[in-house]
């Protein structure tokens, strides 16, 4: 045999990239007025926590999504799913045809005030500009524009962000917190809780001022004060949760029972986030929440965890 080609193995092409995210929680979610464009001005502490979901991008004929785990109901496959949006984007801006299959396996609760579809979205764009050797393009940018929890979930760590949440501006953080999240039955849409805290505060006849940080939330952080941290979380979209799911009351104070150094409602809810004392008192807090039997599942998570990353391939 003469003249072979080039042993083809020779050339390393990447075959699959998977992309672990995290959930955040708002550790402070100051909610302004409704501006004219009908969004809010906010003062948003987010917190990246130890749940994640992963999304594995591979070569494909065409652009497809898999969503694997439990209670995905409502996730879509098709165009709609974030992560579709976010691949479908990047190879816009690059000047290529989205060809991948996306495989999500799914541990963030569905519409539970902890940003899943956002933090898919994020690892979508870090795990397809991997696979196109796209390492030039800004994916803050391109995450910006699919929404303004998406910046966050590619950063990670804690971070105040202002505007509509999209300007991110890190948090220093002097410790590791324990969490223990209680996941709802069913979801709370967030546009739904935002239309009802401005309800809520019409019917009340409240002046909304502008949002303002909380410097005593940022003083427990930096000094990794769980105590501290703990009476200072804050959530203005709260009574909006708890005003259409009335049954997560018994859940905070279930937590709050449970000895939690802080309960408040994560985001937009229904999830219900609760500060404990440690890793051991977290998963306590835990199993006593499930055997409680108000929740569909309680589980212990750390903060803070950094961003999307690339955990295989690439
Ligand atoms: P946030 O905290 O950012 O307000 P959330 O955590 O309450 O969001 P998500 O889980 O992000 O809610 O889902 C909101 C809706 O987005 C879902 O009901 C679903 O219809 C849609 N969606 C699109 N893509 C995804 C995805 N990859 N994962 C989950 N939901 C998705």
């Amino acid at each position: 045999m003469t003249g072979a080609p080039a042993a083809p193995d020779t050339i390393m092409a990447v075959t699959a990239v998977t992309v672990r995210v995290p959930a955040k929680v708002n550790l402070q979610l100051a909610v302004g007025p409704l501006r004219a464009d009908g969004y809010h001005d906010l003062v948003n502490v987010f917190h990246a926590v130890s749940l994640f979901d992963e999304v594995t991008a591979e070569p494909a004929d065409e652009l497809t999504v898999t969503v694997r785990g439990e209670s995905v109901e409502g996730v879509p496959v098709g165009e709609d799913n974030l992560a579709a949006r976010a691949a479908r984007l990047l190879a816009e801006r690059i000047g290529a045809r989205p060809d991948v299959a996306l495989t999500i396996h799914k541990t963030i609760p569905v519409a539970g005030g902890m940003a899943g579809g956002s933090a898919d979205a994020a690892a979508a764009l870090v795990a397809c500009a991997r696979l196109w050797d796209a390492s030039g393009v800004r994916l803050a940018d391109l995450a910006a524009d699919l929404g303004s929890d998406v910046p966050f979930a590619l950063l990670g760590g804690t971070a105040i962000g202002t505007g509509r949440g999209e300007v991110l501006t890190p948090v220093p953080v002097g410790g590791r917190f324990h969490w223990v999240f209680a996941l709802a039955d069913g979801g709370l849409s967030t546009p739904a809780v935002y239309a009802e805290c401005d309800r809520l505060r019409e019917a009340a006849g409240q002046r909304v001022g502008p949002p303002r940080r909380s410097q005593a939330l940022l003083d427990a952080l930096e000094r990794g004060d769980a105590e501290a941290l703990g009476a200072a979380l804050a959530n203005d979209l709260q009574p909006a949760a708890l005003s259409l799911r009335p049954s997560l009351r018994r859940t905070l104070q279930a937590g709050r029972e449970g000895g939690a150094l802080g309960a408040l409602v994560s985001g937009s809810g229904p999830t219900c986030a609760f500060l404990a004392r440690s890793a051991g008192h977290a998963a306590e807090l835990a199993a006593a929440l499930s055997e409680a039997g108000l929740v569909r599942a309680a589980v212990s998570a750390h903060g803070p965890v950094p961003g999307a990353t690339v955990v295989a391939g690439g």
